[in-house]
């Protein structure tokens, strides 16, 4: 196949990447660079720095050969942002990822991959949590990708758009050469290695007084490979116009942010200072993934689930790239 997968530049977007390379897929990235990184992106894929909110080069790379598959991870994902600024999100993650669609349809292109978040859920009322709870986003991030899902849903109606949206939980881990890089970073286990690296003086555990068996947030993490690999089994199950599915995405165990910690200090072998703060607004006490759904119709199951090679794995990067990406270390 050859696919456009847009945010190819982005963590998650390039280790997909690198994966459908490695299975002889041809892949072309449109990634705007606003959270994304250059050197990120493998050098086999042909890279094109644009705005998916453009159509004039959307149509470029459209018209330039054909697109069988278009897998879209170019949304803005900080949650605190998105409530100070919905303003950015829903033009981003919304009207811009509108064009996209309509471009891709007037060029003939139907087959689509779309990265969702657990967010759609906000506070669900229990775990695990499948596909059918309650969709009751507590962000304009998660409404922006709920108001998206619908969006696709009536595409597929009306046009034959084939879709299946990935509700991911709490990825993690990293490739040999694609790791996370954000800035601001505010996920947990890279701000952990931070930490065991002196990069950060402590980790702050944001609340430990939740209705938890040790009072601190519960989360299904899942390894970027995993996710990755759900996308190309995603995608090529796409054969009938107006198909569109929905999954859940984790490893279906939860951690708190204490076990977190603790494998963490066990695998880097430091200290890794530990403070408590505050909750962080908006966080729910507990989100753990039922992933049955796409273990039973696309046979994924979780091949790198063990927290140790999620944070082994992770720890590598950033022992690696210590920096990070765009500095003399990081060329891949
Ligand atoms: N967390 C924390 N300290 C931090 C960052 C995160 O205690 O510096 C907690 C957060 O409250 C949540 C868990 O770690 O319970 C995972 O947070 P993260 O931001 O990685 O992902 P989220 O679940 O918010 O998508």
């Amino acid at each position: 196949m050859k696919l456009l997968v847009v945010g190819g530049a982005g963590y998650i977007g390039a280790v997909t990447v690198e994966l459908l390379l490695a299975q002889n897929h041809e892949v072309v990235v449109l990634d705007n660079l606003c959270r994304g990184h250059e050197p990120a992106v493998p050098s086999k894929a042909k890279f094109f720095k644009g705005d998916m909110g453009s159509a004039e080069d959307l149509n470029e790379i459209f018209k330039s050969g054909k697109i069988d598959a278009v897998m879209h991870f170019g949304a803005l994902s900080l949650v605190g942002q998105s409530v100070e600024q919905p303003a950015l999100y829903f033009r981003n993650n919304v009207t811009h990822g509108m064009t996209l669609l309509d471009v891709m349809i007037a060029n003939g292109v139907k087959k689509f991959v779309f990265s969702s978040t657990a967010s759609v859920y906000g506070e669900p009322h229990s775990s695990p949590i499948t596909e059918d709870f309650p969709l009751i986003p507590s962000s304009p991030y998660g409404d922006s990708k709920l108001a998206y899902e619908k969006i696709l849903k009536w595409y597929a109606n009306a046009y034959g758009l084939m879709y299946t949206a990935l509700r991911y939980f709490n990825v993690a881990g990293a490739t040999e050469t694609i790791g996370e890089d954000h800035e601001p970073e505010t996920h947990l286990i890279p701000l952990v290695l931070q930490a065991a690296r002196g990069a950060r003086p402590h980790i702050t555990i944001f609340g430990d007084d939740y209705p938890t068996p040790d009072g601190t947030g519960i989360r299904d993490y899942i390894h970027v490979k995993d996710l990755a690999a759900a996308h190309l089994l995603a995608v090529e199950a796409l054969k009938t116009p107006g198909q569109n599915s929905i999954y859940n995405l984790g490893s279906g165990k939860g951690f708190s942010v204490k076990e977190i910690i603790e494998v963490a200090r066990q695998v880097t072998g430091k200290a890794i200072p530990v403070e408590v703060g505050p909750r962080r607004a908006g966080d729910p006490s507990i989100l753990i993934a039922s992933s049955q759904k796409i273990q039973d119709e696309l046979g994924w199951a979780p091949k790198y689930g063990a927290l140790e090679t999620i944070i082994g794995d992770a720890w590598k990067w950033h022992q690696k790239y210590p920096n990070g990406y765009g500095r003399e270390q990081a060329n891949v």
